[in-house]
């Protein structure tokens, strides 16, 4: 094992609602094939995640849904972590931000940064309800945007035509609970001073230059440069954890400043030991995952506040997400565009989820937006899984079966002479898993996977070069074994190397097919992949096709079970 001690986190989910694919591929997916590399590697990892119960969203949802906002947070949550399980999502650790813990972390954090000077208090107009005797969140207040004249713009934005204005421009301004007018009025919140810490932030994000991918670094030097206002950080609803000061007794933290917390909550809510190890002690690195709307959260607010507090570890890198698009347009739950998560529980499902996971590995909006295509689905897995990785493993198995009985009687030592192609595919299995592995290394998610099918590709062209059919007929069997035993030996280094992408079936091709002990997708166990793993007299299992053909009406039922979006007020109701 690795010394070196390194926590994954996802951006935690908000529960007002559950994930399309697009939240998937934006963080989960890639943390967890990264979270699995690393764990392979033999690093000391540890993968964390959980859903943001606090904010508005949620407290707006459960008024809608027409229940207490716990009931409706406790119950997607549960819904959220079984999502993730069905996606082999491996997180050491699903919890959530409505804890003890996070309650007492958060708490001190924030008295911390109180005690150190980065606290300030101040007014700020705000929107109020009469009749509910109550400050009004944005997205409580409704109102006529005053650019478009759209009649339910939220609070300073208008979602129709994305223009932001200032509160007291929105016009006929009333309040979304009881339908009354609403007022401005003045209410006292406290800010966290942003400005006090940016040549520190600055630094620090110029030292990450070359770590982060360019576009999270540009986003970030933008922010700063753009100069930071402070931030209020209390809200006027009941929905959150009390700000434990005098005087705000009746305010909540804002949902941003607890969430982020969470990552350290969650990871001593797992040990005590792991959230010292990797928060505390110096030496551990950080690995952020985070979707394109969160990165500002976590290149420059959540930095200043750990900044600030002095006493927990930045982040080492920050992977940055961009978004996925839906066969061209916008994923739109209430227009049924897109892939619904809350389906892939439905009974009805039967997608397979490793070739489901490795066509989302395709769509990894990396270094730009990116597209999910049903079609798309179809080819990678038609031409790449079956057609690619699971031919090298079907032909080179029924060979051997059918050939040699099912044994390898091949040993490599010093007197066998290679030919040139021998050479190619020695030094392929030798050097192919350091090239993926360091793919995998930079997050370069969908550069492994190329560089995997690539290495099944080297494999099904040795095969048809070496020709071990013609060498039977020729009766050079010693021959065909050397090429069957090398073709077995890309076999095994290729479940090692897949594992992180499709852990079930490789586990399954190992173990069931090439009749291999061990397993391929356990902790420490990369090395093994430029090795040769099929000894002498090694003896293969049964013969199964692995991944199987999707046809068109096969295409049919997935995009029509997987596009129904989930009714939160349905499942509420049928949970009660
Ligand atoms: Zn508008
Ligand atoms: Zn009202």
């Amino acid at each position: 094992m690795k010394k070196e001690k390194r926590l994954i986190t996802s951006a935690l989910t908000y529960v007002n609602n559950i994930p399309h694919v697009g939240h998937i591929v934006g963080c989960h997916l890639p943390a967890d094939i990264f979270a699995r590399y690393c764990r392979s590697f033999g690093y000391d990892t540890t993968f964390v995640g959980g859903s943001d119960m606090h904010g508005t969203p949620s407290v707006v949802t459960a008024q809608e849904v027409g229940v207490p906002v716990e009931e409706l947070t406790e119950k997607l949550h549960l819904v959220h972590k079984k999502i993730y399980e069905k996606l082999g999502i491996s997180y050491d650790i699903y919890s959530n931000t409505h804890t003890k813990t996070h309650e007492k972390i958060t708490s001190e954090f924030f008295l911390e940064l109180y005690k150190n000077g980065f606290i300030s208090e101040g007014e700020i107009e705000m929107y109020y309800c009469e009749k509910d005797k109550m400050f009004l969140p944005d997205r409580f207040v409704v109102g006529t945007c005053p650019n478009c004249g759209y009649t339910e713009a939220n609070g300073d934005q208008c979602e129709k035509c994305d223009s932001i204005f200032s509160l007291s421009e929105l016009k006929d301004a009333h309040c979304k609970i009881c339908g009354e007018k609403a007022v401005l009025k003045k209410s006292k919140h406290i800010f966290l001073i942003l400005s006090k810490g940016v040549g520190e932030l600055d630094k620090w994000i110029e030292s990450k230059k070359d770590i982060w991918r360019p576009h999270v670094y540009s986003e970030a030097k933008k922010w700063v440069q753009e100069g930071l206002k402070d931030r209020c950080i209390s809200r006027d609803i009941k929905w959150g954890f009390p700000v434990p000061l005098k005087g705000y007794e009746d305010k909540v933290f804002y949902v941003w400043f607890d969430a982020p917390i969470g990552y350290i909550s969650i990871t001593r809510e797992l040990s005590e030991q792991k959230y010292e190890d990797l928060w505390l002690k110096k030496g551990s690195k950080i690995y952020n995952f985070v979707g394109k709307d969160n990165i500002q959260f976590h290149t420059v607010f959540f930095p200043t506040m750990l900044l600030e507090n002095k006493k927990y570890n930045l982040a080492y890198n920050m992977v940055g997400l961009n978004f996925l698009n839906y066969e061209g347009k916008k994923f739109s739950k209430s227009k049924k565009i897109g892939v619904f998560c809350n389906s892939l529980l439905d009974e009805k499902s039967d997608i397979d989820i490793d070739t489901f996971r490795a066509y989302l590995t395709t769509i990894i909006p990396e270094n730009r937006d990116t597209d999910y295509k049903w079609e798309d689905y179809k080819n990678n897995t038609n031409s790449e899984l079956v057609g690619k990785f699971g031919n090298l493993f079907n032909r080179t198995l029924n060979m051997v079966k059918n050939y040699f009985n099912g044994e390898n009687d091949f040993e490599l030592t010093k007197d066998i002479v290679l030919n040139d192609l021998d050479k190619d595919i020695l030094s392929a299995i030798t050097t192919m898993p350091e090239r993926i592995s360091q793919a995998y290394e930079k997050a370069e998610l969908r550069e492994a996977y190329k560089l995997i099918m690539n290495f099944a590709t080297l494999g099904n062209g040795y095969i048809e070069s070496s020709a071990p059919w013609a060498l039977m007929k020729q009766e050079k069997f010693e021959e065909a074994k050397k090429v069957l035993f090398f073709a077995l030996n890309i076999c095994a280094s290729l479940c090692i190397v897949a594992s992180p992408i499709i852990p079930n079936k490789v586990k399954s091709l190992w173990q069931d097919q090439l009749g291999l002990s061990d397993d391929p997708t356990s902790n420490d166990f990369w090395e093994n992949a430029s090795r040769l793993n099929i000894k002498k007299g090694h003896k293969i299992k049964e013969i199964n096709p692995i991944f199987e053909r999707v046809d068109d009406e096969k295409l049919q039922r997935f995009r029509a079970t997987l596009s129904t979006p989930f009714d939160i007020k349905e499942y509420i109701d049928s949970t009660r």
